[in-house]
């Protein structure tokens, strides 16, 4: 195969397509509207492993909520897990508010500048900080991301096999990121890459007539990829349990929650329904069957209706457990899962906007 000509004419040729492109076609994203390195900071980290319809909805509130690294870092984390509520992966949101604690504690509330300063704070990888430092100071440093890989894999010609994959070709393709980044507008030029990968080589039916390196490119369709790790599957169970509250009428239900406990490596300080004792569940007693993907697991879940009368025995105690209003439950941090039970059986009369996101299909950490 003849190889992606790299000469310093063609390079500038490919970076003058490429920003040209992302002029008249970028999509209007909330973040891309500001140069603010707090804002960019959560947007990046929102991005990884979530939808951007979902973040779009999702960023707006949680900047609503917490404008400022300082008001994050003030805030207590059962807020800022509420306001992550239907983005998933909630390890990030520890570490961002971590971070935060961290920047307003040693950096006097500022984020470092350059990528190198700003890979040393908790839960900043490589990633992060060059899309940090670019767009939001302009560092000549390239954005490395799937969307990325991708886009470059393709245009190079190269493929994940045996031979080229794992870290020798992730090499290759950093080291091709930073010779194409434009010196002089690398934000626009590492936002531009990662849109042409999100919108135009896409992993499936990459739309070539469309791309501006189409007449550069060596493959012009998909490449050969590692194949994807199998999925498992589990069975569980959940409980739906309800009551009247103190006052009477329709509108004062409780549910029932219970945290997940601290030292879980997975979803702690979560709330989510009651784990079954036994995921069979008899026919009358089913209220709905739900599937959720957490990682590589496809969960089959069963949700029971139990009285409040039966709990004891036909659920296992987990954590603390507490009966909460309807109305209180859609603002709280609640697993993926939960939040997804309560908003199919249509238990969320009173929730605004704010505080109910659209569901990934796969989350939640
Ligand atoms: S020509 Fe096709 S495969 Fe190549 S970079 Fe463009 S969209 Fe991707």
């Amino acid at each position: 195969m003849v190889k992606l000509d790299r000469t310093p004419q063609k390079i500038d040729k490919l970076r003058k397509q490429l920003l040209k492109w992302y002029v008249h076609n970028q999509r209007d994203l909330p973040w891309r509207r500001s140069h603010d390195s707090y804002a960019i900071w959560v947007s990046e980290i929102m991005l990884q492993q979530t939808r951007v319809a979902v973040v779009v909805e999702r960023y707006q509130a949680f900047m609503g909520r917490f404008p400022t690294l300082v008001s994050l870092a003030l805030a207590p984390e059962e807020d800022v897990l509420a306001m992550w509520s239907g983005l998933g992966y909630y390890r990030r949101a520890r570490m961002l508010h971590k971070a935060a604690q961290f920047v307003a504690d040693q950096h006097q509330g500022n984020l470092p500048a350059t990528a190198a300063e700003l890979r040393l704070l908790p839960g900043i990888g490589a990633y992060t900080a060059a899309a940090i430092a670019s767009i939001a100071n302009e560092e000549h440093v390239a954005v490395v991301d799937g969307n990325v890989e991708r886009v470059l894999c393709r245009m190079a010609g190269w493929e994940a096999d045996g031979a080229t994959g794992g870290a020798a070709l992730r090499r290759r393709i950093e080291e091709l990121a930073t010779q194409l980044v434009d010196p002089r507008r690398p934000g626009d030029f590492n936002q531009a890459i990662m849109e042409l990968g999100a919108t135009v080589c896409l992993p499936r039916n990459p739309q070539c007539l469309v791309c501006p390196w189409t007449a550069d490119c060596k493959t012009r369709g998909e490449h050969k990829t590692q194949p994807r790790a199998q999925m498992l599957s589990r069975e569980v169970g959940h409980a739906l349990s309800l009551r009247m509250g103190q006052q009477p009428g329709e509108s004062n239900r409780e549910v029932l929650l219970e945290q997940r406990p601290a030292m879980l490596s997975v979803m702690p300080g979560l709330w989510e329904l009651p784990g079954l004792r036994e995921p069979d569940v008899p026919a009358e007693e089913l209220r709905m069957n739900v599937r959720h993907a957490i990682m590589q697991v496809n969960y089959y879940v069963r949700i029971r209706t139990v009285f409040e009368d039966d709990v004891d025995a036909l659920t296992v105690a987990g954590g603390e457990r507490r009966w909460v209003p309807l109305g209180a439950a859609g603002g709280m941090a609640l697993t993926g899962l939960t939040r997804k039970v309560l908003t199919r059986a249509h238990l969320f009369p009173a929730v605004s906007l704010d505080t109910i996101a659209p569901q990934p299909d796969v989350d939640v950490l």
